[in-house]
């Protein structure tokens, strides 16, 4: 994209609403835009990195076998009556009534329509198990919506649900998701750490919350770093193999990890001390294992083995990922702005010419422009090299290639890498090869 005809609205001032970092740089960065409390309109380089992450989040659920599915945002009532839950979710939904006088809501979760879904889809063990997911805007009337996308009214949701037909399935299908958001999350850049939660309205009685550490994160966690230094994405266990999953399962209990609610100082005190973290986490992510609890009430079954009827066990699994974009930026920013990981940033690079109107950095620019596109921010804008500086700072992109008349004259550029602030002056081709890697 051309950064001259680009809606990518920079503010050089701190927007006084915004309290925490990931809210203020989303905003200075022309990601976002509020439109109302706790709603917000994503802008072309917010949505660029929405979308990656929403790309990462979808791969990781495909390889552990879950299918994408996408259901409506606005759900009839009914369903929710034949679980009881209408009206016991309270003020955080949005209830709608329609022109025929028929009540609607506006879906903060999904378990009735999956369970509905099941109910009328699947007939026989033999088709057990299964998952499904989709990434499909929420609405939660929240009562205090703050710190931009970390806590919205309306976000974006992954949200998986698995069904099998006994508890010992179910166990397998709540590891097997485990380790796809430990991966997930890998990728993201971020080191997310699961720990036993309580269930909350979704029910049931095994929970874990993935939690990342940041300032402003609205629970105490304390973890051991070993958490920190395993790669879950390398071939050691393999997410088909219930072995490998109930090994994996293991590892991950008996790394130290809790909540204030469930700390416990004397198994703290084991944790050698240099591996201790401790600070504020944000939840981006929450699974829950609720057995029968929706199968029961709505009356899914499918044909066992023997041909009698058997109630299905359920799970349910969420990211939050448009609360990710905010917890992402938390993790890797400075003063100066936003330092994407390449997995998500908006855009691989940016090009910054220096002297906008000169034939040769015109020339290099537009060349480096093209071999990059469309992963590629060109910053053809006729300002001050101090603004282009600040701006390409602000926004984040992991490589800035400059183009100024003085090395253009002699056939050279200048790489910066943004996370690092490593500079090196370069030919073009070996800044094309450094940047393709
Ligand atoms: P929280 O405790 O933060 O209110 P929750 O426990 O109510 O979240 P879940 O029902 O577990 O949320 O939803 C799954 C995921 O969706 C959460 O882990 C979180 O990442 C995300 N999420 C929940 N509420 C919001 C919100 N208001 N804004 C943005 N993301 C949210
Ligand atoms: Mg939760």
């Amino acid at each position: 994209m051309r950064l001259s005809r680009s809606l990518i609205p920079t503010l050089k001032e701190t927007p006084a609403e915004a309290t925490i970092a990931s809210h203020r740089l989303m905003l200075r960065a022309g990601l976002v835009r509020q439109e109302a409390a706790g709603i917000y309109a994503w802008l072309p380089a917010g949505q660029r990195v929405l979308a990656n992450v929403a790309r990462i989040v979808r791969e990781q659920q495909n390889e552990a076998g879950a299918q994408e599915i996408l259901m409506p945002t606005i759900q009839p009532a009914d369903l929710w009556r034949e679980s009881g839950r209408y009206e016991d979710y309270g003020q955080e939904m949005l209830r709608i009534r329609d022109r025929h006088d028929r009540d609607l809501l506006y879906g903060p979760t999904n378990e009735e329509m999956v369970t509905d879904l099941y109910r009328n889809a699947v007939r026989s063990y033999r088709e057990l198990p299964q998952s499904v997911y989709h990434i499909q805007w929420k609405f939660r009337d929240e009562v205090r919506p703050r710190f931009g996308v970390m806590r919205g009214r309306e976000f974006l949701m992954k949200d998986a649900y698995s069904i099998d037909l006994d508890y010992a399935g179910a166990v397998i299908s709540y590891r097997r998701m485990m380790l796809a958001y430990m991966r997930t999350f890998q990728r993201l850049g971020l080191s997310a750490i699961p720990m036993v939660a309580d269930t909350g309205p979704i029910g049931g009685d095994l929970s874990h919350e993935f939690i990342v550490l940041a300032p402003t994160g609205e629970s105490e966690v304390y973890y051991d770093a070993a958490f920190e230094a395993i790669d879950w994405t390398s071939g050691e266990y393999d997410i088909e193999s219930q072995a490998d999953l109930d090994r994996f399962y293991t590892r991950m209990t008996t790394i130290y990890a809790a909540t204030e609610e469930k700390h416990d100082p004397r198994a703290w005190e084991q944790v050698a001390p240099a591996s201790r973290r401790q600070g504020r986490g944000i939840e981006v992510g929450h699974i829950f294992y609720f057995g029968q609890k929706y199968s029961r009430p709505m009356g899914l079954t499918v044909a066992g083995p023997d041909g009698a009827p058997v109630i299905p066990h359920m799970g349910s699994y969420g990211i939050g990922v448009s609360r990710l974009v905010g917890a992402i930026i938390e993790a890797h920013h400075d003063e100066a702005g936003i330092k994407w990981p390449d997995s998500v940033a908006p855009f691989r690079a940016v090009i910054l010419n220096l002297k906008q109107g000169d034939a040769t950095t015109n020339q290099i620019a537009e060349r480096l422009y093209q071999a990059f596109a469309p992963d590629a921010l060109y910053d053809d804008r006729d300002e001050r090299a101090g603004v282009k500086f600040a701006d390409a700072d602000l926004l984040g992109h992991p490589w800035q290639v400059i183009v100024g008349p003085r090395g253009a004259a002699n056939g050279r550029v200048e790489l910066k890498r943004r996370a690092t602030g490593e500079r090196h002056d370069l030919t073009i081709e070996d800044a094309l090869t450094r940047v393709c890697v």
